[in-house]
């Protein structure tokens, strides 16, 4: 049986794959068929969060499989309960609504500050705005709501009611608030399949004070930047602002499907009988483990991301080759002289697993990278972007 050519044969081409196959991983460390290992700075795209086969991970999710490993929502059961329970401790939000991947945890956002502008303002409020180069997943309505005309074609038509503003700049989103038309902004503070580009502090505060004026719902996509990922537990929480709503999803599960919507005072009361739903959502085994990936984003991990964040951008920046280093915590995007995608396929070849997003090499290695590896594999790559 050749994998690669089956895949090939059988799976629909929307994925152009590396000529790796992986079979197994423990750690920050993984494995081709063949045996050669690989030290991973990519993690599933900042989805194992504890790296492969975490054992406390392993645990509680093996655990929840023997005993129930699907309840749908007609009734209660145990682990989704006790991470809603600890999501909102944790954050101060109010609600969860738990779906299966990022672009569920949107369309959720999108459809409660649909609902909230209609309970509030009848029908003058449908607008959401988004940033332009943003991200907010693939399906019809998140695609719509990404602000890259590239990702627009094809698919149409799309739903209407998306405005696109230019990052950083205030004055067009105040241009875009004026007419109160809009119910809310959704945005991420760092965009990531965008090119890992942090927003301005004070842009971001601006907004957040923009929107709490006008009574326009402030949603965060943490889709990527959540559970640890820039050094804080969410990475609102290095700007001191107060979202309405924050998604969530890769690293929340550490490994296994799980997306969340959290819901702000405002919103307490928005989503209700009958208005959302999913069969899979917070299912019994994703919830259990993503309660031992929380419970564990500790102010101590959360410093040793930084310190590795650190450690990294102080190796990289100004590397021969090197023209820019951009990100925060383990979300960095390395801008280079070499192409980007050549320089996965050498780091790949030499044994390091890197990722890319627009023209940058990308790193969202697990949080948990024991710093011997993460040195090494930093050497590799510097080796590769100088060669
Ligand atoms: C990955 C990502 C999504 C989409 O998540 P899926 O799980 O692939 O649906 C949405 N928003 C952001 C910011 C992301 O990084």
């Amino acid at each position: 049986m050749d994998i690669k050519q089956f895949d090939q044969e059988y799976i629909a081409s929307t994925y152009s794959r590396l000529d790796l196959l992986l079979v197994k991983g423990q750690g920050s460390l993984c494995y081709d068929e063949k045996g050669k290992e690989y030290i991973d700075l990519g993690a599933g795209v900042a989805v194992n969060s504890f790296g492969f086969a975490d054992s406390v991970w392993l645990a509680a999710v093996t655990r929840q499989l023997g005993r129930l490993q699907h309840a749908c929502n007609y009734y209660y059961s145990e682990p989704q309960a006790i991470l809603a329970e600890k999501l909102c401790t944790r954050t101060g939000f109010q609600k969860v609504f738990f779906s299966n991947s990022g672009a569920e945890a949107n369309e959720c956002a999108i459809k409660a500050a649909r609902k909230y502008g209609q309970d509030h303002y009848g029908e003058t409020r449908p607008n959401i705005v988004t940033l332009i180069n943003s991200f907010h997943g693939r399906t019809i309505a998140t695609l719509a709501a990404t602000g890259q005309e590239s990702m627009h074609r094809y698919f149409g038509p799309f739903p209407p009611g998306f405005l696109y503003a230019p990052a950083n700049d205030i004055a067009a989103m105040e241009t875009l608030l004026a007419d109160g038309s809009v119910c809310a902004v959704m945005m991420e503070l760092v965009q990531g399949e965008g090119g890992v580009n942090v927003l301005d502090t004070a842009y971001i505060q601006a907004v957040a004070d923009l929107c709490a004026k006008n009574d326009v719902l402030l949603m965060v996509d943490e889709v990527q930047t959540g559970n640890g990922r820039t050094g804080a537990l969410y990475a609102y929480m290095h700007y001191d602002i107060r979202p309405d709503i924050v998604t969530t999803a890769k690293g929340l599960g550490g490994g296994l499907p799980i997306g969340a919507t959290m819901l702000g005072a405002k919103l307490e009361n928005t989503l209700t009988t009958g208005t959302h739903g999913s069969t899979f959502g917070g299912n019994p085994v994703s919830a259990a483990g993503a309660v031992t990936i929380l419970d564990r984003l500790t102010d101590k991990l959360m410093e040793e991301v930084r310190e590795k964040s650190a450690y990294i951008k102080a190796g990289l920046s100004g590397a021969k080759g090197v023209k820019s280093v951009s990100g925060l915590g383990l979300m960095l995007g390395i801008e280079t002289e070499k192409d980007a995608h050549a320089l996965m396929e050498a780091c790949m070849r030499q044994g390091v697993l890197v990722l890319v997003a627009k023209d940058r090499v990308r790193l969202v290695p697990a949080l948990t990278i024991p710093f011997p590896q993460l040195t090494k594999a930093v050497d590799i790559l510097k080796a590769e972007i100088e060669r």
